[in-house]
């Protein structure tokens, strides 16, 4: 039997406990495999490294996967390698994370804002092709929510105008894309940041086919020394290995690798739960009319499930996001905001000279949007708090 948390304190309906909307999913074993890389006496890049890899590669059946310290660490090698400089342009939506457009700021590149799609959330190829200039150097569609972008036709694009496309599927780890694991073809990015589908605390991953490309990667990541081998008597890297050209620090310790070991284990699993929650969320928003989920995709692929988005119809409710937003923290119910539009951010405002109406499903959303609690192991009871909570709020 199912016994609601909730009490009435000062007429709202009440959740004894913080509901966060999102937490990490990290079994016993997993940590007990941390604990013994950290009394192992190798706890930076070594074998747990190179295994973490190796499955990510089974997983996704991409050619070639290197591991970083965030996503946001890969772009910022990616936009190296690729020498992103003054001049050029990276087509991005702007309902997105601030990373790619962070990163093209501080290569001196422009940030060119594709408009997404009011329901469902991603740029549309038609749209992306209709922004390609000659200076187009770089696209970065996202994967949003877990949802895939229609692929066939970004590739299409990208081989058309010669231009490098590189999907951000930081949320679309487990995701298919007409039979294919997001990952296996073409060039990816991936995050293993706490709220995403697996974890390593901190951590991101390059996956790409294009063998070159990821030896660039894997030496401009680690100090742009010339030898990346892992070194089996010394437990590290040839000590001889110089520098081929300036790189980063971006690697990923052992002692994280391998929770990402065990947390790809039971993605199958951990994102089966999420989609359960999803439908069950689904079903039970139908009926209330403020509240209105993604709209999906209707060609072929397998949803990753990394988010409930939905957005607020601000109108009905009588209130804004905000508002909505701290009503439900009032009854103890987190939220998160998946995205504030970036190219209306202060610096991007000022620097640009964005202005409001410029991308208006982009702005629409961005005004109204907000994530429900979702993780693996949220329960039944827990969800149901979240509907009462809302219908509360909305004083339904
Ligand atoms: C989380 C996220 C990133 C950044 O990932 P980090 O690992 O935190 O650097 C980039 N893009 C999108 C769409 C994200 O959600």
């Amino acid at each position: 039997m199912l016994v609601s948390s909730f009490f009435q304190s000062g007429g709202k309906k009440m959740r004894e406990t913080f509901l966060p909307f999102s937490k990490p999913c990290i079994s016993e074993e997993e940590i007990a495999a941390v604990a013994d890389v950290l009394r192992s006496g190798w706890i930076t890049t070594g074998p747990k490294g190179a295994q973490f890899e190796s499955d990510l590669k089974n997983y996704t059946g991409a050619e070639n996967v290197v591991c970083m310290t965030s996503e946001t660490s890969v772009m910022q090698t990616l936009a190296r390698a690729i020498g992103l400089g003054p001049g050029d342009e990276v087509i991005t939506p702007s309902m997105t994370w601030v990373s790619m457009v962070n990163i093209t700021a501080l290569c001196g590149a422009t940030p060119v804002f594709v408009d997404c799609d009011r329901d469902t959330l991603m740029i549309s190829p038609e749209a992306v092709e209709k922004a390609i200039t000659p200076r187009t150097k770089l696209i970065v569609p996202v994967h949003f929510a877990g949802a895939a972008l229609d692929m066939d036709k970004f590739r299409d694009i990208a081989e058309r105008h010669k231009v490098m496309l590189v999907e951000d599927a930081a949320h679309a780890l487990g995701g298919e894309y007409k039979g294919e694991k997001i990952g296996k073809r073409g060039h990816a990015m991936f995050s293993f940041h706490p709220i995403k589908n697996i974890t390593t605390g901190e951590g991101g991953m390059f996956a790409t086919d294009d063998a070159e490309l990821a030896d660039r990667i894997r030496s401009l990541k680690f100090h742009g020394l010339g030898v990346d081998a892992y070194d089996r008597q010394t437990h590290g890297r040839a000590p001889q290995a110089q520098v081929m050209e300036p790189g980063f620090k971006f690697n990923l310790p052992d002692m994280q690798a391998v929770l990402g070991i065990g947390q790809l284990r039971r993605l199958d699993e951990m994102n089966r739960k999420r989609g359960e929650i999803i439908a069950c969320y689904r079903e039970k928003l139908a009926d209330i009319e403020e509240i209105m989920p993604l709209a999906e995709p209707d060609y072929e692929f397998v949803h990753a499930n990394h988010l409930m988005v939905v957005r607020l119809d601000i109108d009905k409710a009588g209130m804004s996001r905000d508002e909505f937003m701290s009503e439900l923290k009032a009854r103890n119910i987190g939220t998160g905001l998946h995205f504030r539009c970036v190219h209306l951010q202060k610096y991007y405002r000022d620097s640009m000279n964005c202005q409001s109406g410029m991308l208006p499903n982009t702005e629409w959303n961005s005004e109204r949007i907000l994530s429900l609690p979702m993780f693996p192991d949220m329960t039944e009871a827990d969800l149901t708090d979240v509907i009462a909570a809302i219908k509360d709020v909305l004083k339904k």
